[in-house]
């Protein structure tokens, strides 16, 4: 049966104002309804807004380690119900048990990470032009802040905007995506058992339009960070600017590798088919592009057909390599670049077929797909496709796959395979993107370190994770003494 979920608003489960509800659905069998959410209003985010304005300035106030010490205490108990968590998040986002445990992981690791960093906001002293005199910055939160988050990453994305958040004394209020919102909710019940006091974090769950922007609107909201599609988030960028609101927003990718001739074409094919097909492709690291040399063209794209067709695509509570798509539309949406790419001349060398016999029948689920002949101008070069298809593009050489790489819109992710050091520093000199690599695929990323992309993968204001994530919750005041 499924169960009905609440808004969590001043430290209560409450319903919404709207008394209506959405259902989210199991992706590997549709006729599964995982929950029903609050279809939430205006009225509600105005509700939870008063509440994070209201505790923000105990919130702050209390010393970084007492804050630290609530932290901590989330990422305990979040690890106690990992299991749980884990098994939440395959049932309503799709992808495998391996990569949700990794993801539900990552989301007790950035807890214990910003529990710790709690006490290092601070500032720093310089020496002053005066005598008898100090200067000194000091790093103040930015007061209440609106988080928007996307389905692809359900619990990890949360975690890592709210984590900062409260370690620096801002209190929150999320708007989680409508897709997979359970595992945001889990996180919030982890703080509630940790001790937050009231108010401190929020979440509203509901639409974009009705959720999404009145938050953002809010006179009372003094940041925002969100993540999800670069049209969302442009407009919510325009928005938040217009009142002088600090922003930051994470976009969408079109990654490449970049393989050379140097590369052991098994180990590209490992790197590459790993950054293009795990998470079903819905990474916004995903490799999206193969850009290969012609010495290695032809074999490397045999490899990669053949790895394709290895791959287990099946429910993710059985653990295969490939789960299904999160949503009918986001499937739809594949199976249509599928048929983009080969009206546009590409080859289609393997996949790209909705499956739907036997365990397939209810879910959405397409086959890896990988498309050759791919020039560099075609739209499934070129858009963010969110689905496993790769587009093997030929260079000529590092110059031709370089200017390749960068002729797109995004700048997320994106790596080089070569045993050659000068290209692959070339490649990090020159590559115009946020996150760089060597011998490596696109996806995956530490928590301590910023990311962030270049061009319309970002507003290119702040970064997230690490210090960054410091950087973005807090303000600077400079502080001028003479004695
Ligand atoms: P989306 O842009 O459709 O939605 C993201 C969030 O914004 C959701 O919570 C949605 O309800 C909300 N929203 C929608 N309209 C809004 C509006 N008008 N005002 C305010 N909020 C609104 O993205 P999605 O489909 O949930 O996620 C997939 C996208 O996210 C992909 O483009 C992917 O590349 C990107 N993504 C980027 C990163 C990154 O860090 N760069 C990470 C994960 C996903």
């Amino acid at each position: 049966m499924p169960t009905d979920h609440r808004n969590y608003v001043n430290g209560e489960w409450v319903d919404s104002e709207s008394g209506d509800v959405f259902e989210v659905r199991n992706p590997a069998n549709a006729d599964e309804v995982v929950g029903r959410f609050q279809d939430s209003t205006p009225a509600d985010v105005e509700a939870a807004v008063d509440a994070a304005v209201e505790a923000q300035s105990d919130w702050g106030g209390l010393p970084g380690p007492e804050r630290g010490r609530i932290l901590r205490r989330t990422s305990a108990v979040l690890e106690e119900r990992k299991e749980e968590a884990t098994e939440t998040l395959v049932r309503e986002e799709g992808k495998t048990r391996s990569e949700a445990a990794g993801e539900v992981q990552r989301a007790v690791d950035i807890f214990a990470y910003y529990a710790q960093k709690a006490r290092d906001v601070g500032g720093v002293v310089k020496s002053p032009s005066g005598q008898n005199s100090g200067l000194s910055t000091r790093r103040e939160p930015l007061g209440t802040v609106g988080l928007i988050t996307p389905w692809n990453y359900p619990i990890a994305i949360p975690a890592w905007k709210l984590a900062p958040a409260l370690a620096t004394g801002n209190t929150a209020v999320l708007k989680p995506a409508s897709a997979a919102p359970t595992v945001a909710e889990i996180l919030f019940e982890c703080l509630d058992e940790a001790g937050l006091p009231d108010g401190a974090a929020n979440m509203v769950t509901g639409s974009g339009s009705r959720v999404g922007t009145p938050l953002i609107e809010h006179d009372a909201i003094d940041g925002v960070s969100f993540t999800g599609s670069t049209g969302v988030g442009t407009q919510v960028a325009r928005t938040a600017a217009t009142d002088l609101k600090r922003v930051q927003c994470e976009m969408g990718g079109k990654n490449p590798t970049v393989v050379m001739p140097s590369a052991d074409v098994d180990e590209a094919v490992d790197v590459v088919g790993t950054g293009a097909f795990g998470t079903t492709g819905q990474s916004c690291t995903a490799a999206s592009r193969a850009i290969v040399h012609e010495d290695v063209y032809d074999e490397f794209v045999d490899a990669m057909v053949e790895y394709a067709e290895s791959i287990e695509v099946g429910p993710g509570l059985e653990d295969p390599d490939v789960g299904p798509h999160v949503s009918e539309s986001e499937l739809e949406s594949t199976l249509e670049y599928v048929d983009v790419g080969q009206s546009e001349g590409a080859t289609l060398e393997t996949g790209g077929a909705e499956l739907t016999e036997g365990v397939y029948a209810d879910g959405y689920y397409v086959e890896p797909a990988v498309f050759s002949d791919v020039d560099p101008d075609m739209r499934i070069a070129q858009e963010e496709i969110f689905g496993p298809v790769l587009s093997v593009v030929r260079a000529s050489d590092f110059e031709d796959a370089l200017r390749t790489a960068n002729d797109v819109e995004y700048g997320l992710s994106a790596s080089i395979v070569t045993q050659d050091v000068t290209e692959a520093e070339q490649f990090l000199d020159r590559i115009e993107a946020g996150v760089a690599k060597v011998n490596e695929k696109t996806t995956g990323l530490e928590l301590h370190v910023p990311f962030g992309g270049y061009k319309d993968s970002s507003t290119n204001t702040y970064r997230e994770q690490g210090d960054a994530g410091i950087d973005f919750f807090t303000a600077t005041k400079t502080v001028y003494r003479n004695y």
